[in-house]
């Protein structure tokens, strides 16, 4: 199965995206990890990559369309992958489709006060860049890393009117993508109604989902 996984700052979309991955056996791709991935590997595409991002410019999607179809005809991605952090605009979900086909769309829903929450919770080790979370991972001493014993500080981008903004870039940069495949692509959507939810059950839930799209197209 071929996925998209779409979800706001603070969604855990990360850590589903790894779950599923383990769990479906198919490979979790975003873009800044494959963008690293072909400037190591010093291919052509890679050299152009490395340009831009070495000049703080973005990567015009031509390119990214061109590692992304690298990467997804290798062999590891036969049965299918997760696509995370990708595709940002209409642009380059029109482009994806020239390349391959999409079949179902994994759409986290998190409420905006359980974003501001669980992100506005993290603090981070200065020392050794350890992630704590207030709610749910706390220090055992407050304000001290159990590692290293550094100072926990609470990043910029987590501060609640930041969070905010995050969160508004996140739904109109994502709304017309939505859009986009609403009447193309079959949706899993997961509604995340408990800021306690543990991730395993989360993950059973979208499991559940693909099942059911699965069933369907049998
Ligand atoms: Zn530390």
């Amino acid at each position: 199965m071929n996925l998209i996984i779409f979800g706001p700052p603070g969604s855990g979309k990360g850590t589903y995206a790894t779950r599923l991955q383990n769990q479906l056996g198919i490979p979790a791709i975003a873009t800044g990890d494959i963008f690293r991935e072909t400037i190591k590997q010093g291919t052509p595409t890679g050299k152009k990559v490395e340009k831009y991002l070495k000049s703080g410019q973005l990567v015009p999607d031509e390119i990214v369309i061109e590692v992304l179809k690298e990467r997804i005809n290798r062999e590891d991605c036969k049965k299918g992958f997760i696509l995370d952090g990708f595709p940002r605009t209409i642009e380059q979900a029109k482009a994806l489709d020239k390349i391959t086909k999409i079949n179902a769309i994994i759409n986290l829903q998190v409420p905006d006060h359980i974003i501001t929450a669980r992100l506005s919770s993290r603090r981070i080790c200065k020392n050794c860049g350890a992630i704590y979370n207030l709610l749910n991972l706390k220090p055992k001493k407050d304000g001290i890393c159990d590692k290293c014993g550094g100072e926990l500080y609470q990043r910029e981008d987590d501060k609640e009117d930041v969070i905010k903004d995050r969160i508004e870039i996140y739904k109109k940069q994502t709304q017309p993508i939505l859009e986009y495949y609403k009447n193309k692509v079959p949706f899993v959507n997961f509604k995340c109604e408990n800021i306690d939810m543990p991730p395993e059950k989360a993950v059973e839930q979208i499991l559940e989902g693909l099942r059911k799209i699965g069933n369907r197209k049998n």
